[in-house]
C-alpha cells in the first residue's frame, strides 16, 4: 500500500451493499474498483452451512460485538448487537430470512420526500438480482444472481401453524413476497441454493473476483475518509495518518448501519460539538449523523412440547455429529435450514391504517438463553420471534473517543413511542392466543415464557425489556432526505463533502415492513446506476 494507490471509485465495507456495488461499478470495465474490508474472507465451512449461522454469528472472529448503553426499556441492562466482518458482511452472519418490505414502505419513503425510492422505482432492482425457485412473476425476478429457495424440509410443527393461522384469518399463501395481502403466512424465502448460504459475496462479489479492474483487500479497517478541499480525495487506514488509498472520482462508504456514520463522525461530519469533544477537526457540522436510528424489537417465545414436536434433539450429541456428516456428505438435512421455516405477517394491534403490524417467525427448536456458543434447550421446545414491523422509537449514536477501534455508544430508544408500546404488547396477546388454538395447543406441554401470568400491559413490557432482543436491522444513521439538513441527498450524496455517498442499511430513513438485506441490496443496485450516471 502507498500513498499513490489511487482508484476511480473506492468502496469501504463489503457487505451486503457493498459487494453489489463493487460487481456493478467495475461491470463496463472502464473502471477501477477498490473495495476494502476491514474482516477477513468468508472461506469458512460455518458461514456456508445454514445452521452454522449459531455459530459466526456470535464469534469476534468474525463479528463486530456492540453493547447496546443500559435504558428503561431494556430492564436497565445493556443488550448485546453483532454485525458481520468478513466478506459478504451481515449477509455472512444472518439468518438468510430474504423478505423485502411491502409496496407500501418504498411509497411512504417517497410520501416523506425521497423522491425516486417508490415501490414502482425498486421493485426492477429486486427482480435484476433475484432467481427465485418459483420463477417469473410480475412481482419477483428469475435468473439473477441471488437465489431464493423457499423452506421445504417438513417439521410437525407447520401443519400446526397452518392451521391455526387460519383459524385466527390469517391465509397462507405460496410466496410471501408477492403478495398484497393485509396478513399472510408462508414458508420462509431464504437466500439458501443447494443447501448453502447465499451471501451477497456470493452472489455479487464471487462472480467479479476475476475481473482486473476491481481490487479487494481484507483484514484493513478504514480509520476515516480523507477529505481535502471539501472532496472526499481517499480513506486512511486505521492507526494511519496518511491517506493509504486515493479515489479519483468517489469514496463510498458501505460500512454498515453502525460503523458507517461512525465512520463519518471520525471524518468530522456531523454533530459539531460531540466531534469537538474528541478533538476531531469539523468538516461539516451536521448533527443528524447518527441520530434517527430505527431497530426491530423482537420477542421469542417459547413453548415446551409434546415430544417429536420439535427439533431440538437433533441438535444435540450423536445426532448433531450425524447431521453435521450427513449435511457434509450430501448437502441435506436439518443444517441446511434458515433460521425459521414460516414467516407471517399479522395485524397484532390492529390499527386503522389497515396494514400488518408484526412479523412473526416459527421456529422448530428453542435455545438456551444467555449462552454462548448457543446451545438448544434439554427439553422438547418450539419458539416464535416476533418483532414491530415499522418502528418508530428513534434511537442515537455517538463517538466514544477519536480511536476507530472503539465501539460507538448505542442508545435504541426502543419501546419510547405509544405506537410501538401498543404493538408490542398487541404481538404478545396475540401470539399467545395463537399458541392457545387447539391445532398448536394439542401439541403444549407449558408456555415456558411470556405466560399467562403475564396479565397487564405494564408486565408485558417489562417482559419485552428483559427478554427482548434486537433484530439487527438498524437503519436511519445516515438517512437520505430531501432538506440539506439530512445526511444524504436523493442520490445518496453526503450533504456538504463532494465525491462522498453513503449506500448501505444507514441510507434509510424509515423502516421496511421485514427484514434489511433485501432492500439493502436492492438499494445499492439503485445507487451503483446513480453513481454511473453522474460520473459519466
Ligand atoms: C445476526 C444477524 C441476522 C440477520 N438476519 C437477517 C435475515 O434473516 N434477513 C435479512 O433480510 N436481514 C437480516 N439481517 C440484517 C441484514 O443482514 C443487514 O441489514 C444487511 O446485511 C446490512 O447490509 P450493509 O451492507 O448495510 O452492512 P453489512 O452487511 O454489515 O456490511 C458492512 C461491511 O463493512 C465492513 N466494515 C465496517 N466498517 C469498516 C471499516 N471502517 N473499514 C472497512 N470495512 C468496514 C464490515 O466488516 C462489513 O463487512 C441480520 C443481521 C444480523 C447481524
Amino acid at each position: 500500500m502507498s500513498g499513490n494507490d489511487a482508484y476511480d471509485y473506492i468502496i469501504v465495507g463489503a457487505g451486503s451493499a457493498g459487494c453489489v456495488l463493487a460487481n456493478k461499478l467495475s461491470e463496463s470495465g472502464r473502471h477501477s474498483v477498490l473495495l476494502i474490508e476491514a474482516g477477513g474472507s468468508d472461506a469458512n465451512p460455518l458461514v456456508t452451512m445454514p445452521r452454522g449461522m449459531a455459530r459466526v454469528a456470535r464469534d469476534p472472529a468474525t463479528t463486530w460485538q456492540y453493547q447496546t448503553e443500559p435504558e428503561p426499556a431494556t430492564a436497565g441492562q445493556p443488550n448485546s448487537w453483532v454485525r458481520g466482518r468478513m466478506l459478504g458482511g451481515s449477509s455472512s452472519v444472518n439468518g438468510m430470512v430474504y423478505n423485502r418490505g411491502t409496496p407500501a414502505d418504498y411509497d411512504d419513503l417517497e410520501r416523506a420526500g425521497c423522491h425516486g425510492w417508490n415501490w414502482n422505482s425498486l421493485l426492477p432492482y429486486f427482480r435484476a438480482m433475484e432467481n427465485h425457485e418459483l420463477g417469473e412473476h410480475p412481482m419477483r425476478g428469475s435468473g439473477g444472481p441471488l437465489p431464493i429457495s423457499l423452506h421445504r424440509l417438513k417439521a410437525p410443527l407447520h401443519a400446526s401453524v397452518f392451521e391455526a393461522a387460519s383459524e385466527m384469518g390469517v391465509p397462507a399463501v405460496e410466496d410471501i413476497n408477492t403478495t398484497n395481502l393485509t396478513e399472510a403466512i408462508g414458508y420462509v424465502p431464504r437466500n439458501i441454493y443447494k443447501g448453502q448460504r447465499w451471501s451477497s459475496a456470493r452472489a455479487f462479489l464471487r462472480p467479479a473476483l476475476k475481473r482486473a479492474n476491481l481490487t479487494v483487500v481484507t483484514s484493513v479497517q478504514v480509520g476515516a475518509i480523507a477529505i481535502e478541499n471539501g472532496r472526499a480525495a481517499g480513506v486512511r487506514v486505521k492507526g494511519s495518518s496518511d491517506v493509504g488509498y486515493r479515489a479519483r472520482r468517489e469514496v463510498i462508504v458501505a460500512a454498515g448501519g453502525i460503523e458507517s456514520p461512525k465512520l463519518l463522525q471520525l471524518s468530522g461530519i456531523g454533530p459539531a460539538a460531540m466531534l469537538q469533544s474528541f478533538g476531531i477537526p469539523v468538516i461539516h457540522d451536521n448533527p443528524q449523523v447518527g441520530r434517527n436510528l430505527l431497530e426491530h424489537r423482537c420477542v421469542t417465545m417459547t413453548w415446551t412440547v409434546r415430544k417429536g414436536f420439535s427439533d431440538n434433539p437433533a441438535f444435540k450429541g450423536w445426532r448433531l455429529v450425524r447431521n453435521v456428516a450427513e449435511y457434509y456428505l450430501t448437502g441435506t438435512g436439518v443444517m441446511t435450514s434458515a433460521y425459521a421455516d414460516m414467516i407471517a405477517y399479522v395485524r397484532a394491534a390492529g390499527g386503522d391504517d389497515g396494514r400488518p403490524d408484526a412479523q412473526l417467525l416459527f421456529l422448530p427448536f428453542s435455545v438456551k438463553k444467555g449462552r454462548l456458543p448457543v446451545q438448544v434447550d434439554d427439553e422438547p421446545a418450539i419458539s416464535c420471534t416476533a418483532f414491530i414491523l415499522r418502528p418508530d422509537s428513534r434511537g442515537e449514536m455517538a463517538l466514544r473517543s477519536a480511536n476507530p477501534a472503539d465501539p460507538p455508544r448505542l442508545m435504541p430508544n426502543f419501546l419510547a413511542t405509544e405506537h410501538d408500546r401498543l404493538v408490542a404488547v398487541g404481538i404478545v396477546r396475540y401470539v399467545r392466543k395463537l399458541f392457545q388454538l387447539a391445532p398448536l395447543a394439542r401439541n403444549i406441554v407449558a408456555a415456558r415464557d411470556f405466560g399467562p401470568d403475564l396479565d397487564s400491559d405494564e408486565d408485558i413490557l417489562g417482559a419485552w425489556g428483559r427478554e427482548g432482543h434486537t433484530g439487527s436491522h438498524l437503519i436511519g444513521g445516515c438517512a437520505m432526505g430531501p432538506g440539506r439538513d439530512a445526511v444524504l441527498d436523493l442520490s445518496l450524496r453526503v450533504n456538504g463533502v463532494a465525491a462522498l455517498r453513503v449506500v448501505d442499511a444507514s441510507v434509510l430513513p424509515i423502516m421496511v415492513s421485514g427484514n434489511t438485506n433485501a432492500p439493502v441490496m436492492a438499494i445499492a443496485g439503485k445507487a451503483a446506476d446513480l453513481i454511473l450516471q453522474s460520473n459519466e
